[in-house]
């Protein structure tokens, strides 16, 4: 970057990742002149004061160049997405968001910004890398051969491509984060997007509170993955921001566990034992799938290091007083 003081554009900030990546930005001291969400203002997980904070819908080019003016630095995470219930059932809906990443990139390149952040995912990897609870550890280099997640796992390598070429081509600085599962409070628990730890901590909630004590899980259960805190996320955001690394970097905690055994963490932080049924026709995804840190620790000697224990206790006390407070038995 050079030395005017950063202005930064946050997309998707009424979201998840994008709300916690505001504040974090903040509070490093980075002026963050605009916070961009299609959803209106009321529905945004977090609204921050002090920001210029927009409801433009991204997919449309001149929102875009609306959104970039006055910009040195975008981060871009608006998509339309969710958890693996919603991605395998709107695949045409997650490639859409190629709108979105298209035009904020024509409008980074039209409006002089320095520096592009990407949130790419882990879904970009190929599924053959994945059909064990016991496959490797996925390093970056396995994305290609490409045969990633049907739908959001094309739009998602597609439009790191782009990052790429817009680097190439124009000259616009791209730095690209492969998130892993990200978890955390203000992140979706219900309505069909939530992700497996929020989904989890609200099944044994809702068991807790109706006396029913059952759980449905989807799959066998012994599908494996590994969950990054949200705190870990937004300092890794950062650190690949601000590196020389050109290339797509895992963003995402090592730490695999089944998803039988991230029930068992739920069911010990609830303090309560449940009856497990499985649902074998429900999405569940890849059979195994983790994050390779070598990249990552070699080029900026961090990786995500938050205990699932420790940031699944935060998440499940955040959805409990979510829950207790909308009316829920
Ligand atoms: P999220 O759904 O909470 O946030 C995305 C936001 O983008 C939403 O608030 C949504 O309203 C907004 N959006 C959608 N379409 C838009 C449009 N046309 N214009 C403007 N805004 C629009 O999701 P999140 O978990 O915060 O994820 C942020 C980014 O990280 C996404 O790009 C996602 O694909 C990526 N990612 C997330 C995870 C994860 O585990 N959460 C994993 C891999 C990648």
């Amino acid at each position: 970057m050079s030395e005017k003081r950063e202005r930064a554009v946050v997309c998707g900030a009424g979201g998840f990742i994008g709300g916690h990546l505001v504040k974090s930005l903040i509070a490093q001291g980075v002026d963050v002149i605009r916070a961009v969400d299609i959803k209106p203002l009321n529905e945004w997980y977090q609204v921050t004061d002090g920001v210029e904070n927009l409801a433009l819908d991204l997919k449309q080019k001149d929102n875009c160049l609306t959104a970039a003016t006055g910009a040195t630095s975008i981060y871009q995470l608006a998509a339309d997405m969710g958890g693996i219930g919603f991605i395998e059932n709107h695949k045409a809906l997650c490639m859409l968001s190629v709108l979105i990443n298209t035009h904020m990139l024509m409008a980074a390149r039209d409006k002089s910004v320095e520096r592009f952040f990407y949130s790419s995912s882990a879904c970009v990897y190929n599924g053959d890398k994945q059909n064990r609870p016991d496959s490797p550890a996925l390093k970056e280099e396995d994305a290609y051969p490409a045969m990633p997640e049907d739908g959001y796992g094309w739009e998602k390598l597609f439009s790191e491509r782009m990052c790429r070429h817009f680097e190439e081509d124009f000259g616009l600085q791209c730095r690209v984060a492969r998130f892993h599962n990200v978890y955390g409070p203000f992140g979706t628990w219900d309505g069909g997007r939530e992700k497996a730890p929020a989904a989890m901590c609200r099944k044994v909630i809702e068991a807790k509170l109706s006396g029913k004590h059952e759980i449905e899980i989807w799959g066998d259960g012994s599908q494996t993955r590994s969950f990054m805190y949200i705190d870990d996320c937004v300092k890794g955001v950062r650190m690949i921001f601000e590196s020389d690394i050109h290339e797509p970097l895992n963003l995402g905690s090592s730490e695999l566990v089944t998803i039988n055994q991230l029930v068992d963490i739920v069911e010990e932080i609830g303090g309560i034992k449940l009856k497990r049924s499985y649902d074998l026709n429900a999405p569940k995804g890849v059979n195994g799938r983790n994050s390779d840190n070598t990249l990552i620790l070699e080029k900026l000697g961090w990786e995500p290091s938050i205990r699932l224990r420790v940031g699944m206790e935060k998440t499940y006390n955040w959805i409990e007083s979510e829950m207790l407070a909308s009316g829920a038995r």
